[in-house]
């Protein structure tokens, strides 16, 4: 008799605990996905011109297809099923759902126009479908980047590259059309605290130095001489390049580029300025105090993510995530990756995730004879829903291949009735 799983979401950490179950034996892993495609941020996240990082996906698809795993898209747990559903047909269900909200920076002026979180505008340039609509007005010469994150980071590098650096790329073509009749030249990256602590990484970082037409700009004078402090060596070795890589930003002549990156570090934003829209925003120096007010038409804030509450499964709002111990959040229910430990972390960090709700599912749940799959298949077809199989996300795959632009991997379909569209006979 085989372990039943549902496992409620398709994206890194969906996958990683599909594949760590199917290493324990014998097993139907259901994925259920709110969306018509699979993968989670690999395709709604991770930055268009990141095809590299996007490569994983063959290795999901690998496990998508493996007999056992059955992905079911446009399933929304909540609406098309309810969780004590699943929790009733399954021997375990698993929430893989991330974090797919905006944290708030809590300043006055926030719900100015132009303030765009940077899930909603990382979702609008990869097109998907809950973003597409967001229409940000890029019409200014400067964008200010709250954070100093690697989010950030991918935001400012896909503002400032040139069409020619984005033609092997999958962003969409709205975006790619309002970012190239943008007069930007200026992006302001943000940080509160100083370059030591800044938290992209340094593949991240250097990459910013090679832009075909844009220019990185640090005062050396926050830079500081050493890596100060008691840390692991790990977290100093990465400092030290972060700042090494600083120094030649410094060190550099911007020349003739036509845009900037300005990394600007020890200013805390306190409000953002303007009328209905965004003028300007008021930052302060975290060293001094002194106030300084930045002229510019858009503010991103990419300070990190939320996860949402599935209805039904415990929540902790302060935190933001499923109350879990090591993974185990209630009898038979389990959390992985962000809604399980916060948004932080690489794509690999959520292997480990996998296998250690894998062994304890396990353990824990020993197959029970219930209904499984075939019951969430009456309950769905009951409800007329119309569940996207993997075979199906093909079809849409193979649509977005077939009318890819030279050079670029795909178009993406960003909404979900030109997805359903693409599958139908
Ligand atoms: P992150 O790494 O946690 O960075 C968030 C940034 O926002 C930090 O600099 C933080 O500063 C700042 N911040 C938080 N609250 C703030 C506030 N109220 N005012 C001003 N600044 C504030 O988060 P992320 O960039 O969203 O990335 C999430 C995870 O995805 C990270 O682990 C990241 O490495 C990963 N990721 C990786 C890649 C890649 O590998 N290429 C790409 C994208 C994302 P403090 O440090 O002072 O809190």
């Amino acid at each position: 008799m085989p372990l039943t799983v549902a496992i409620v979401g398709s994206g890194p950490s969906a996958f990683y605990a599909a594949e760590a179950l199917l290493e324990t034996g014998e097993v139907a892993v259901d994925l259920i996905e709110r969306l018509p495609t699979p993968f989670g941020l690999i395709r709604g996240g991770v930055a268009p011109d990141h095809q590299h990082t996007k490569r994983v996906e063959k290795s999901y698809t690998r496990i998508a297809q493996s007999a056992g795993v059955r992905f079911l898209g446009n399933v929304e747990v909540g609406r098309d099923v309810a969780l004590d559903e699943l929790r009733a047909a399954y021997d375990a269900v698993v929430l893989a759902t991330g974090a797919p909200l905006d944290r708030a920076l809590g300043i006055k002026g926030e719900d100015k126009r132009g303030v765009y979180g940077s899930a909603a505008f990382v979702g609008w340039y990869n097109g998907h479908p809950d973003f597409a609509a967001l229409a940000p007005d890029l019409n200014t010469t400067a964008v200010v980047v709250i954070g100093n994150g690697n989010v950030a980071i991918d935001i400012a590098r896909v503002l400032v590259k040139t069409p020619a650096e984005m033609t092997e790329t999958d962003l969409v073509d709205y975006a790619a059309r309002a970012i190239n009749a943008s007069p930007l030249t200026d992006v302001y990256m943000i940080g509160r605290r100083g370059p030591v602590e800044a938290k992209f990484t340094n593949v991240e970082l250097r990459e910013m130095g090679k832009l075909a037409d844009c220019a990185p700009l640090v005062d050396a004078a926050d830079l500081p001489a050493t890596v100060e402090g008691v840390m692991p060596d790990r977290d100093r070795r990465v400092r030290e390049r972060n700042l090494a890589t600083l120094r030649e930003f410094a060190a550099q002549e911007p020349g003739a580029r036509r845009k900037r990156v300005h990394f600007r570090f020890f200013l805390k934003p306190v409000e953002i300025l303007g009328g209905a829209r965004v003028e300007g925003i008021r930052l302060e120096n975290t060293r001094t105090g002194g106030k300084l007010d930045l002229a510019c038409g858009a503010v991103i804030p990419a300070i990190g993510y939320r996860s949402q509450p599935i209805p039904g499964a415990p929540f902790d709002a302060a935190r933001a995530l499923a109350p879990n111990e090591d993974g185990r959040v209630a009898p038979g229910l389990y959390a992985v990756g962000w809604i399980k430990r916060g948004p932080l972390g690489v794509i690999g960090s959520n292997k480990p995730d996998g296998d250690i709700v894998a062994k304890r599912i396990r353990a824990e749940c020993p197959p029970a004879n219930r209904p499984g799959p075939a019951a969430l298949d009456k309950l769905l077809i009951a409800r007329g829903v119309r569940v996207v199989s993997f075979a199906d996300w093909l079809k849409i795959d193979a649509a977005e291949r077939a009318t890819a632009a030279p050079g670029a991997p795909r178009r993406k379909c960003t909404r979900i009735a030109d997805m359903l569209a693409a599958i139908e006979p």
